[in-house]
């Protein structure tokens, strides 16, 4: 389990995450690796309208992987464990995993299968991204999981899709390792997606998940949902509006977004904001710090494209 310690003011990191990580941890996420396919737009089209891109960019996506990939960069070891397919997409997505540092020895591969694909409108006007998304590869198993050892790992990340096999995975990964921290991210509501509840230390939860839920308010959805899990803290990213947090003890923080001089991709955003969450827990701050650190790194990558260098110690845009 974790030893948490609380922020004393001014000791909070900056984005970078500097000065957080005491000791290597090893990072094991278990989720979707996607082809993200961007069209850079100078304002968002009006449906049947034909405009010209302004830039197309082919890059390596999905929540696991993208939140994987940030914790390499702030120096965890971090590996992937999901489906892909053996076309040369896959190929490609695989390869962008090895140039960031991510490992994937135990990568799932269906046979004559493709890989997702996320097809992205990013607005240049807003930084907002709007996604199609599509994939007809069958979803990891918890048989599969179970073939992969899991000594070793100090954290391991779900996310909430597949709840029947998710679940199963998570009372896997307990019994397995009993000493990680177990975290999902729940993105998008599905049929028994509850069934997840019971299970993590950690839920990371995104906007999209908690308005289907008809949330309108996050503190008073925070406190519902504190009493149905058993983890131990809820966090909640709310796109602009910042991002929010709960402890079992009921104890309940808001952080605003930090906001970059320009807005420029918004795309990945909450995959940042959980690598910033685990990042900070596993370097010992409470949930209050961990929100704190999560909402800056965020805040930061909205104002770059990409992932890339994130967390390279240049001091953010202003
Ligand atoms: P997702 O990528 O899942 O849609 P969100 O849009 O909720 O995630 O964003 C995740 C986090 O990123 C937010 O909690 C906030 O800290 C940060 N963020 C998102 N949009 C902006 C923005 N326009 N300006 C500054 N920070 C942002």
């Amino acid at each position: 389990m974790l030893t948490v310690t609380d922020p004393s003011p001014g000791s909070l990191p900056d984005a970078t995450g500097a000065g957080l990580l005491t000791k290597r941890t090893e990072v094991l996420g278990v989720g979707v690796v996607t082809l993200d396919i961007l069209l850079e737009v100078t304002a968002f089209p009006r449906e049947d309208q034909e405009l010209r891109a302004a830039a197309r960019h082919r890059r390596r996506g999905g929540n696991a992987a993208n939140t994987l990939a940030v914790l390499s960069q702030l120096g965890h070891r971090a590996a992937w464990v999901g489906v892909i397919g053996d076309d040369a997409d896959a190929h490609f997505v695989l390869g962008e995993l090895d140039r960031c540092g991510v490992e994937h020895r135990f990568a799932q591969c269906r046979a004559g299968a493709g890989v997702p694909t996320s097809y992205v409108c990013l607005s240049q006007s807003s930084g907002s991204r709007t996604i199609v998304h599509h994939r007809d590869l069958p979803e990891l198993t918890a048989a599969e999981l179970a073939r992969v050892p899991l000594a070793g790992y100090d954290w391991i990340h779900f996310e909430g899709r597949n709840p029947k096999e998710t679940a199963a995975m998570l009372r896997h990964a307990r019994r397995e390792r009993p000493g990680a921290t177990l975290s999902l991210e729940l993105e998008k509501p599905r049929p028994g997606i509850e069934a997840l509840f019971e299970g993590p230390d950690v839920l990371l939860i995104g906007k999209d998940f908690a308005k289907s839920a008809g949330a309108t308010h996050p503190e008073a959805f925070l406190r519902e949902m504190i009493g149905r899990t058993t983890a131990a803290h809820c966090f909640l990213a709310w796109g602009a509006g910042g991002s929010y947090a709960i402890g079992a003890d009921g104890r309940f923080w808001h952080r605003p977004a930090f906001v970059p001089a320009r807005v420029v991709d918004t795309l990945g955003a909450g995959d940042v904001f959980n690598a910033g969450v685990i990042h900070a827990l596993l370097g010992g701050l409470a949930a209050e710090g961990a929100l704190q650190f999560a909402c800056r790194l965020a805040g930061r990558k909205c104002g770059r494209l990409g992932l890339e260098q994130l967390c390279d110690g240049q001091a953010e845009p202003t």
